[in-house]
């Protein structure tokens, strides 16, 4: 090579170099997130990544015990000045607005909702008591109503739009036996992102919909009633469970609460500034999405 060019070459890789030992900037810094069900195993991975990325998060949960763990263990790792936790039940309105409240005196405001909070019931549907079909109803239906209807007017408020993002269920796609109300409790939230997406819309409000297959790993849900009635539907066991899900996934790969994070940051960010009422699976191509 000629001199100079060998050293325009020498001078470039150094140049890059210390490019790459550069602290690149957090993509979610500056931002205020909600997690509701924030204590629970999705919740609490999707509020780490948000963390990770220079966000601020507010952990919302019903259940004190696990919300107090979660937020300690998150204000360990980043600090506490960047996580807080308040008690709320996303059914409850007046606590819902007062979480709102919180925010707004706490991190000044709010840029990103992952409305998540959730249980899963199984029974069928001759034994749905109209209570247990209700309940299915009131937390994942309207509970997802009523925080993204707070998120949407504090937004308008702000005047400066946000993004939405639902942790639905690929249930709320595929029908799944034995779990009629949570698989329609799940169709309606899908339903209620897409009309939210369209009002939203005008206002840059963005709102998305990620839907996991069975996340097994770190989730409360299976650890109770659910697990024990879908071992009895399908005749397994809890790892009998995970590795019937990933045996009939098309990537033979169990979904984990990380997966799922990785999901809802992906709408959380600018990756996704021209994504508004889209569905994202993740659910390893679950067999049910296609027709063999
Ligand atoms: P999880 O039980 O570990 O977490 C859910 C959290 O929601 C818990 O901390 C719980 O206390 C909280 N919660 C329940 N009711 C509430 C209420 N009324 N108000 C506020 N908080 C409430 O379960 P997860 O697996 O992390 O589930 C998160 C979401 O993902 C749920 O909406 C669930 O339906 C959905 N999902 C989970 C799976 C799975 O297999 N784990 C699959 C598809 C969809």
């Amino acid at each position: 090579l000629p001199e100079q060019e060998a050293f325009d070459i020498e001078y470039w890789l150094l140049e890059e170099a210390k490019l790459a030992r550069m602290p690149r900037p957090k993509s979610l810094a500056g931002r205020v997130a909600l997690v509701t069900g924030g204590a629970g195993g999705i919740g609490a991975a999707t509020a780490e990544r948000f963390l990770r990325e220079g966000a601020c998060v507010m952990l919302a949960d019903i259940d004190e015990a696990a919300l107090a763990t979660a937020h300690d263990g998150l204000a360990r790792s980043f600090g506490a000045d960047v996580v807080r936790a308040v008690q709320m039940n996303v059914t409850d309105e007046a606590q819902v607005a007062t979480a709102y409240a919180q925010m707004a005196v706490e991190f000044g405001g709010i840029d990103i909702l992952v409305s998540n909070a959730g249980i899963a019931s199984s029974a069928p549907v001759e034994e749905t008591t109209l209570a247990l079909w209700n309940r299915n109803m009131d937390i994942l239906s309207t509970g997802y109503f009523l925080v993204s209807r707070e998120a949407f007017r504090t937004f308008r408020a702000q005047d400066i739009g946000g993004s939405v993002i639902f942790v639905a269920s690929k249930n709320g796609l595929a029908a799944s036996p034995n779990a009629s109300a949570y698989c329609t409790a799940k169709a309606a939230e899908i339903h209620l992102a897409r009309c939210l997406a369209l009002e939203g819309a005008e206002g840059g409000i963005r709102v998305n919909v990620v839907n996991p297959d069975a996340v097994l790993r770190g989730s409360r849900i299976w650890e109770g009633e659910w697990l024990d009635q879908r071992a009895s539907t399908y005749g397994t066991d809890k790892g009998g469970l995970e590795e019937m899900y990933r045996q009939r996934s098309l990537l033979k790969r169990s979904v984990l609460p990380e997966d799922i994070a990785e999901g809802a940051y992906f709408f959380a960010s600018d990756l996704s500034a021209k994504s508004t009422g889209n569905i994202l699976n993740v659910d390893a191509g679950n067999v049910q999405a296609f027709t063999r």
